[in-house]
């Protein structure tokens, strides 16, 4: 029996990276997943995968910057596996343009950055809570940084948004804890995927792995294995909170 047999989960950029990993071994502990991303080709590579595995999964065009696009991709879970428990809202982007700072920033670049961080989570748990109010609960798992509580002095919208998931958290898990529906969120560390190592300064990856308590960066699973315990019943008494798997580096 899997730690989240019988789920249903959505994951948002389950493409690539931290998303990829934790569809992966979502799927693997018993949950159908469907991976979302507007990479339609590699989540669907990802889903093809994980069956190959003997696992179940299927993939869906998701634009998390699109309202209209979240929703289908949440009626499209609970069409195809009828229902939906967990929504991982792990899509995010980041920049690291220098003019992003507050005097030269493009306040389009700055909308862009708080829809798809930012909104896509309220929208997503919009979307998805009256479905989890039908089934009588569900786990949301939103998607913040250590940028959320210490500034890295280049990515003001990035910081911004994620200090905005983690207290959005706190509403949605404080509004509707009553209907059984818990909302944590999880704010990683330096975690190597194609995103940290392509846009990512060396300078700012050598900062990390000087200044961590563990001496090493984080991989993609590091954190998956958070995302199956927040899925799961196992914590099942949690809620409001925002974990920090980032290898000791701000312990904030
Ligand atoms: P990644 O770039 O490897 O994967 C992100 C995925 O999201 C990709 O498959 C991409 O196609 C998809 N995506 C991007 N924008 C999208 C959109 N508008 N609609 C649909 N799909 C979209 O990134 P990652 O490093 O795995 O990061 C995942 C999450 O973790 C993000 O929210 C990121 O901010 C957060 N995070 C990552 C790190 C890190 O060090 N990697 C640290 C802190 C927080």
């Amino acid at each position: 029996m899997g730690r989240v047999e019988n789920k249903v989960a959505l994951v948002t950029g389950g493409a690539s990276g931290i998303g990829l990993a934790s569809a992966q071994l979502l799927a693997q502990e018993g949950a159908k997943v469907v991976v979302a991303d507007f990479n339609l080709e590699g989540a669907e590579k990802v889903a093809a995968d994980i069956k190959a595995q003997g696992f179940e999964a299927t993939a869906v065009f998701l634009n998390a910057g699109e309202e209209e696009s979240i929703k289908e991709a949440v009626e499209f879970t609970v069409a195809t596996y009828g229902q939906i428990n967990v929504l991982y809202n792990n899509v995010g982007i980041t920049n690291v343009r220098k003019d992003l700072d507050v005097v030269n920033i493009d306040l389009d670049e700055w909308d862009k950055v708080m829809d798809v961080n930012l909104k896509s989570v309220l929208l997503g748990a919009r979307f998805a809570i009256p479905h989890m109010q039908k089934v009588g609960g569900g786990s949301i798992i939103n998607t913040a940084s250590m940028a959320a509580f210490a500034s890295d002095s280049i990515r003001s919208a990035y910081g911004a948004s994620k200090a905005g998931v983690a207290h959005l958290t706190k509403y949605i898990a404080t509004q509707y804890g009553k209907d059984h529906i818990r909302c944590n969120a999880i704010a990683p560390g330096l975690i190597m995927t194609p995103a940290a190592k392509n846009n990512l300064p060396q300078a700012m990856l050598d900062i990390f792995t000087k200044y961590n308590a563990l001496p090493y960066n984080g991989e993609a699973e590091d954190i998956g294995y958070a995302v199956v315990y927040l899925a799961s019943d196992e914590s099942k008494f949690m809620t409001g909170q925002t974990l920090q798997i980032e290898g000791g580096h701000y312990m904030a």
